[in-house]
């Protein structure tokens, strides 16, 4: 059984290993702090566990960033640490019941923290975002925000508000971030995406109309791209990629040859 051992953004891995420690190994590094539960079934499981924020990297450990560690990772190793963070984070966060102000403990019956003092249940956040590929003819819209790696750009995402639909929340996310309005609004997939809790619902769109205008204050630049001049874009095992490569090919060009962005990948 391996483990997902989180000390705040931070993943703790195996020093050299270059994957996820066994439970034996992390239990021995841990500080203490972390109380163990279990993230998916039978054999593709792992026991995950939250240690200090200040947890310092033991012999044989070392801690990365989560955004960085994440391409390094062989499934199914990737999508049990996405789920592991996601779940470890919520648990962090709702150790006090809402309702009463009580402290909360695991549910037995439901993956749900509970509150013995007045019996609330309160179940994961997950909070969905719309990520979108808005192509004009052979040009595809991009943006550049200040989390990116330097000189990077990838396709446009955000929050969907209360009360909105996530049509409407991809019309609204691109105006607001290009000043363009799109049409053909389409569902192309979807990436669980727990930085903190969302869930990336992927459209395409089309170029409907308006000038390019960059007054949102996420964005340094936002601009259209053909699929033979593409500036460094996101990893592959992000949706956002996924949709760049869907662009790419569609005009003739292998993703391969279109650059991937370098986030800083030293353990700290
Ligand atoms: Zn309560």
């Amino acid at each position: 059984m391996k483990a997902c051992l989180f000390a705040g953004d931070r993943l703790v891995l195996a020093a050299g290993a270059g994957d996820l420690p066994s439970l034996e190994e992390a239990k021995a590094w841990d500080a203490g702090e972390g109380e163990w539960f279990r993230v998916g079934d039978g054999a593709a499981s792992v026991m995950a566990a939250q240690a200090s924020p200040r947890w310092k990297p033991a012999q044989g450990a070392t801690a990365m960033g989560l955004r960085a560690v994440l391409p390094l990772l062989p499934e199914p190793s990737l999508s049990l640490v996405l789920t592991a963070a996601h779940l470890a984070r919520w648990r962090r966060t709702s150790r006090f019941c809402g309702v009463c102000g009580a402290r909360t403990r695991p549910s037995p019956r439901h993956q749900a923290m509970h509150c013995a003092s007045c019996g609330h249940l309160a179940f994961p956040k997950v909070s969905p975002a719309v990520i979108v590929q808005v192509t004009r003819g052979r040009e595809i819209l991009l943006g550049r925000s200040h989390r990116h790696p330097q000189g990077s750009y990838s396709v446009l995402a955000g929050f969907v508000d209360p009360g909105e639909s996530l049509e409407a929340a991809v019309r609204r996310e691109i105006e607001e971030e290009s000043g363009i309005r799109v049409r053909d609004i389409r569902y192309f997939g979807s990436q669980p995406w727990p930085f903190p809790d969302s869930l990336m619902v992927g459209f395409t769109a089309v170029y409907a109309g308006g000038d390019l205008r960059n007054e949102d204050d996420e964005l340094e630049d936002v601009d259209w791209f053909t699929a033979d001049s593409l500036p460094p874009v996101p990893p592959s095992y992000s949706i956002a990629r996924a949709l760049i490569d869907d662009f790419t090919r569609r005009h003739g060009i292998d993703p391969a040859t279109v650059p991937t962005w370098q986030r800083a990948t030293r353990p700290r």
